[in-house]
């Protein structure tokens, strides 16, 4: 393809008056090799903007990539680990500078990869996440809300990786569910509140035997509250991570359990640790879960943490980074890895003779999405963006229709998550992506956030002044993706002809991440939605129904299927197979099942061609206003079809059904065309035919031709 074909001007819509038609890529990691799902998504927009372009419009497909913050400098940490080393070895500048080296030999690799799709981007509008003007959006945007007191830095219990040692939102650490264990610990109730136990005993038998007979005399289980062989009594405590006991600052009942009334205000001697802590009435206690009395460890559930918060209950972190057991921890435990503490401490409880048995039970163990790790609930000091002011315009046009999804199901899952949005942790500790643009006077102690990098405190005027050493979610970048590529803040001609797009394309997955965040910022920055429709594209899996991905090794390589097959085949296999909605299967063992039919097609189009321009020769092909009165009914039913097909085809695409665009173009070439009308005209193409039939047999059959052709030309442009 050569250089600038592709090429959109601002000019042409603010000066020539086209109408704009808008396509931001997805960009796609810097480092990525394209899949399948690349595949698909790249192919169904170049159909839209092959389309669009083709009516008339001033087509623009916007391309770039990503720096991938996480991922980006995991694949580089690797590289180094091969040498030996790791980035503190070399020190933050060295591996930033390294980090570069590395994304510009290799990276966007994908981007020429998309070429050999055939993909029509405007390539000289290339935009990497990390070029100094999308840099200088970020920092804009992160100005302009922390002014506006929507960024803010809180202590908060994050989603931890302790293997990559940084935080996760919670996108980014989700988690299958699984068999796991749930643990009942007994803690012993300080002296002084035996009366009161004695009688939550006796509330809590009635309450258990009423509800055993009410499920027909099943065992009550666990006893909450009971006696030890020396006579103290206990509280029964359910948990899958009895290592976090070591740092429990509460137990908590729901303050209209009658089990317990008594005995909120009470304490309880903490096992293992010499601590005494005190039992609290909340609302979040869920009555129905195990015995009801629930233990409170702030710095390690996000729950407990809100619940710690609202009740004045000290913090206490038992963990370090590392997820071993920190100082905090007792000393029996401490440098235990926390599934080795796990062990330990229920160990200690048999010990003690306080444990109270265990069972098992179904719940979500989240992990890294990067690395698999299970994700540690951790506390720290992060940057947070409060989200509530941000998704109310950005709930309110889905509501309202402004902003719609393609399948229509979507509206529903957006709806909900922003109508239930949660503070974004936007830190992150990495050191690959955008730094924070925030600065601590070392003097003074002033924190100082600021568009430029200062050189004096604005407080005190020193000079000693550190920068934030974390760096911005990757999301924090693209979320600005639609309008800083455009050179916002600059109030550009690009950005007055482009903004608001039109379509956005992606996998569902990002939905949240990506596509909601976009709506957001949208409407905060520029006052508008970034796109009109959202579609939401289907799922590549294999015949098992598996998803394709790199560690099941399932995939399939859109480059070996574009070597073997042709671009065409896979463009035309993957449209024809992506109903609305439903998955895509494919079969990676076997290629030729999967993409033959595709390639089968274009070959049919090609030889098709081929017998057209032999039969018809090189005289003029006269008008259809010249020939009408020789037109036969093959003719006229052709012409007639080619028509019906355009018109439905035109209104497939607007409603997204790109599938039955393939399968109605499929449909009237073959199946019509080839099959019926190249047929019936044979005779009338030949030399010795009767001048005025054959006439009209050359301008039908090269009208229907290159009809059918252009109506194929956004599936399969380079046959056609
Ligand atoms: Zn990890
Ligand atoms: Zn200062």
């Amino acid at each position: 393809m050569e250089k600038g074909e592709f090429a959109v001007h601002s000019s042409e819509v603010l000066v020539e008056g086209r109408e704009p038609y808008v396509i931001v890529i997805p960009p796609p990691n810097v480092t990525a090799v394209l899949h399948m799902g690349h595949g698909l998504n790249n192919t169904i927009q170049d159909v839209l903007i092959r389309w669009r372009r083709m009516q008339g419009l001033a087509s623009l497909w916007a391309p770039g990539t990503d720096h991938a913050g996480i991922a980006t400098q995991n694949v580089v940490e690797r590289l180094l680990a091969k040498e030996g080393k790791t980035r503190d070895d070399l020190g933050r500048e060295a591996f930033v500078e390294r980090t570069w080296e590395f994304v510009e030999e290799t990276g966007g690799a994908i981007l020429d990869q998309l070429k050999a799709m055939g993909c029509t981007c405007d390539w000289d509008r290339t935009r990497f996440t990390l070029d100094p003007g999308l840099s200088r959006a970020v920092r804009e945007v992160f100005v302009r809300l922390y002014e506006k007191g929507l960024i803010y830095r809180g202590e908060y219990i994050i989603n931890w990786c302790p293997r990559c040692l940084t935080a996760l939102s919670n996108e980014e650490a989700e988690g299958d569910e699984v068999e796991g264990r749930l643990y009942h610990l007994r803690y012993p109730l300080a002296q002084g509140w035996a009366d009161a136990a004695a009688e939550a005993q006796a509330v809590a038998r009635a309450a258990a035997s009423t509800e055993a007979e009410a499920e027909g005399g099943r065992a009550a289980g666990v006893e909450a509250i009971g006696q030890l062989p020396d006579g103290r009594w206990y509280l029964t405590v359910s948990t899958t991570r009895p290592e976090t006991m070591l740092g429990d600052t509460a137990v908590a009942v729901n303050p209209a359990d009658e089990r317990y009334k008594g005995l909120i205000g009470a304490e309880v001697d903490l096992p293992l640790t010499g601590r005494r802590i005190p039992i609290i009435a909340d609302d979040y206690v869920d009555r129905g879960f195990g015995t009801g009395l629930v233990k409170v460890t702030p710095a390690h559930d996000p729950n407990d943490f809100e619940m710690a918060q609202r009740n004045g209950i000290p913090l206490l972190d038992v963990m370090t980074p590392g997820a071993t057991m920190g100082e905090n921890a007792p000393e029996a435990f401490r440098g235990m890895d926390r599934f080795d503490a796990r062990k330990a401490v229920v160990r200690a409880f048999k010990e003690e003779g306080l444990f109270g048995g265990d069972d098992s039970h179904t719940h979500t163990i989240p992990r890294c999405y990067r690395c698999e790790t299970v994700v540690e609930p951790r506390l720290s000091e992060q940057w947070f963006v409060k989200m509530k002011p941000l998704a109310e315009p950005a709930l309110q046009a889905s509501i309202d229709g402004t902003v719609t999804f393609v399948p229509g199901r979507w509206k529903k899952v957006y709806e909900h998550w922003m109508e239930n949005i949660r503070d974004w942790c936007i830190s992150r500790q990495l050191w690959w992506g955008h730094r924070i643009p925030v600065w601590y006077c070392q003097d003074c102690g002033e924190t100082i956030v600021a568009r430029e990098d200062p050189d004096a405190c604005t407080a005190c005027g020193g000079a000693a002044l550190e920068q934030d050493p974390d760096v911005l979610d990757t999301w924090f970048s693209s979320w600005l993706w639609p309008f800083s590529i455009f050179g916002w803040p600059e109030d550009t001609d690009d950005l007055k002809a482009f903004y608001p797009g039109h379509v956005l394309s992606t996998a569902p997955e990002i939905l949240f991440f990506w596509v909601a965040r976009m709506i957001m910022a949208g409407y905060e920055f520029l006052g508008e939605a970034p796109f009109k429709t959202v579609y939401l594209h289907a799922t590549v899996r294999d015949t098992q129904g598996r998803k394709m991905s790199k560690s099941l090794g399932n995939g399939i390589d859109p480059l070996e299927v574009v070597d073997q097959f042709g671009a065409d085949a896979l463009r035309f296999t993957v449209i024809s197979a992506a109903a609305v909605g439903t998955d895509i299967h494919l079969d990676p063992d076997d290629l030729e099942a999967s993409f033959a039919s595709g390639r089968n097609f274009a070959n049919k189009v090609w030889n098709a061609g081929r017998f057209t321009l032999m039969s018809v020769g090189d005289d003029p092909i006269k008008p259809l206003s010249e020939v009408g009165k020789d037109l036969e009914l093959s003719d006229r039913w052709i012409l007639s079809r080619l028509s019906g097909t355009a018109d439905s085809l035109t209104q497939e695409l607007e409603k997204f059904r790109l599938h039955d665009v393939a399968e109605k173009a499929y449909h009237f070439f073959w199946g019509e065309l080839a099959d019926w009308y190249l047929e019936l005209v044979k005779p009338r193409l030949r030399d010795d035919a009767a001048e005025g039939s054959k006439q009209a047999a050359r301008t039908t059959l090269v009208t229907a031709f290159d009809g059918i052709l252009r109506l194929l030309h956004p599936l399969i442009p380079f046959v056609t």
